[in-house]
Parts: structure tokens; sequence; C-alpha cells
């Protein structure tokens, strides 16, 4: 190692902006995480107050940074919609601070190095083609299940944007035209159907309906307190509710992404987000569901495999935008 890279070593800061919370991190070439900390984001204040509220958390990771650490630019997750080309944010139901809002532009006007702004499960997506569980493959499809169901399409290393930006919003194609409505507006959307607390919901009903079950004891006796996590747990052991509910949920799976393989034939498909890591012992029972569900007459070729960051995710993909 020569002097010179001994002295210094190239970084991005990445940031990810929630409803209520910032995620900050320091996040070097080879896709680590170096430094991370968390503040809260002020949503429901004026323009200023939410970019106040950015500033303070790249500030706060920038604490953290040493003589060795260069920064080469700031990369951000915020909810959309959003416009990636201009970095300028429209109009998110979460962050009514903010309507056409020119996030890049003010955190560059700051800070004068490269910014650029994207939804978090596009970035994330690229995070894992650069650094994660798709490196090395060409097409790839990346849905994070956790309290909804965000989706990224990444062809070449480029995110695939669509016309405006808005392209990549798989976890709103609707698999049933009478299924439940989902908060987009739309009805049977997959994120209304198979989603954490879709999970937990479809396991609460058959629960409340009197189906014996160790989840009325995991839950203490109350059903509403019944989350995925808990279906999981009690689907390793064997409970005939938590494995009707996860065979349901593995139906639903198999089905959307029969769809997205016929539409897209990535060459990988990569599975993040809370809900996977529980969903992690039963991918090969849900790649079995694929016969009858694509018309693709080789969806066994296509691997599914689980991601490379977890709750990182959202920084070390807004690091991907500029690494
Ligand atoms: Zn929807």
């Amino acid at each position: 190692m020569t002097y010179q890279q001994v002295m210094t070593q190239e970084c991005v800061v990445g940031i990810d902006i929630g409803g209520t919370k910032i995620a900050a991190g320091i996040v070097d070439r080879q896709g680590q995480v170096l430094a991370s900390s968390r503040s809260p984001m002020v949503a429901r204040g004026s323009s200023d107050d939410g970019l106040a509220a950015v500033e303070l958390a790249i500030k706060s990771v920038l604490t953290q940074k040493t003589s060795s650490h260069e920064i080469q630019g700031i990369g951000i997750c915020s909810p959309g919609p959003l416009d990636p080309k201009t970095g300028v944010v429209i109009n998110p139901p979460n962050l009514p601070c903010w309507r056409n809002f020119p996030l890049a532009e003010s955190i560059r006007n700051s800070y004068r190095v490269p910014v650029k702004v994207e939804n978090d499960a596009n970035a994330a997506a690229l995070a894992e083609v650069k650094w994660g569980a798709a490196r090395g493959y060409r097409n790839v499809f990346y849905l994070c299940i956790g309290t909804g169901i965000g989706t990224g399409i990444v062809f070449d290393g480029v995110i695939y944007h669509g016309r405006t930006g808005a392209a990549g919003e798989g976890g709103h194609m609707g698999i049933d035209v009478n299924g439940p409505p989902c908060p987009c507006g739309k009805r049977g959307c997959i994120e209304v159907l198979a989603s954490g607390p879709a999970i937990a919901r479809r396991a609460r009903q058959k629960v409340e309906a009197g189906s014996p079950s160790k989840l009325a004891d995991l839950a203490c006796g109350n059903p509403a307190a019944i989350t995925s996590e808990m279906v999981g747990a009690a689907c390793t052991d064997g409970d005939p509710v938590a494995r009707s509910v996860v065979s349901e949920t593995l139906d639903l799976l198999a089905y959307w992404l029969g769809n997205i393989i016929d539409l897209l034939e990535p060459d990988v498909i990569v599975m993040g987000g809370g809900v996977s890591s529980m969903l992690a012992p039963y991918l090969d029972e849900m790649r079995q569901r694929w016969n009858g569900a694509c018309v693709n007459p080789w969806p066994d070729k296509i691997p599914v495999l689980l991601a490379r960051y977890g709750e990182d995710a959202g920084v070390a993909g807004a690091a991907a935008l500029l690494a």
C-alpha cells in the first residue's frame, strides 16, 4: 500500500430519509458502512425545517469522519414520488414538508459535492448490484419485503426509471382486481396481500375465527398483537395456522414473481427487507410454485438470493448512487 492510499480513503455519505427518522452513514468504495448515525426527520414543518433535519443528519455522521476519509459525494434516499434526474422531491404523502422541493440542489449548495436523490428500493437494488448479492448479474429484480413491498429494476448496472422516474413500483402491481384496497388507491396490490402487516393480519383473522394455534400464546392471548415474526416462529414449530399463512404467502409471492419473470426474465431475484429472513427457509418451496405461475420455460434457472444489506439498505443504497 502506498503512502497516498494510507492517507486517504474515498467515501460517500449515504442518507436514508423516512417519515420520522433519518439514517446516515459513511460508506467506502467496497460498500462497507464505516460509521452511522440516526436522527429525527421533521416531516410536518416547513420545507426549511425538513432540509435542516437532513443537514443535521449529515453533520452528525460527519463528526465520525476520520482525517483519512475523503467524502466524494452525498447520496440520498427519500420517499417518492421524486425526479431522480433533477433531485426534486415531488409530493410524498409522508413528507408534507416538501412539495416540488429541490433537495439535491439544496444539499449541493451547502456541501459543494455531487448529490443524487433516489427512491429507497431503487437505491437498495443498486447497492446489491454494486456490492451485494446481485454482483456480477446483468438484469436484476430486487424486492424489499417489510411493512410494505418496494422493488427496483437494474439493467446493466443502471436503475430502470421509466419515462419520468416513476417505474419500478412492483409492490403496487395488482394480482387481484377484487382484492383488498391498498393505501395507494388500487386494489389487490401484492404489498397489501403479502407484506409483513398482511401476513400478520391473515394470521390474526384465523386465530380470531377460532383456529387453535400457538400464535395465541405467542401474542399473550391478544390476536391483535400477532406479528409476521411470530408467524415465522410458529411455522418453524409446526403450527398449522402459521403454516397455512406461510403457504398462502408463498402462493401470492410466487404468482406475482411469475408475472415479473414473464415481464423481465431477470438473471437474478434478490430479496431484502425485514420479512425476508422469515421467508428464507421457504424460498425453494416458493420457486416450486412457479410451475403454472409463469409461461417462461426456465424459471428454475433464476436464483432467488437474500440481500446483503438489511437495516442499512437505504444508507448503502444512497451511497451506491455516487460510488
Ligand atoms: Zn398499492
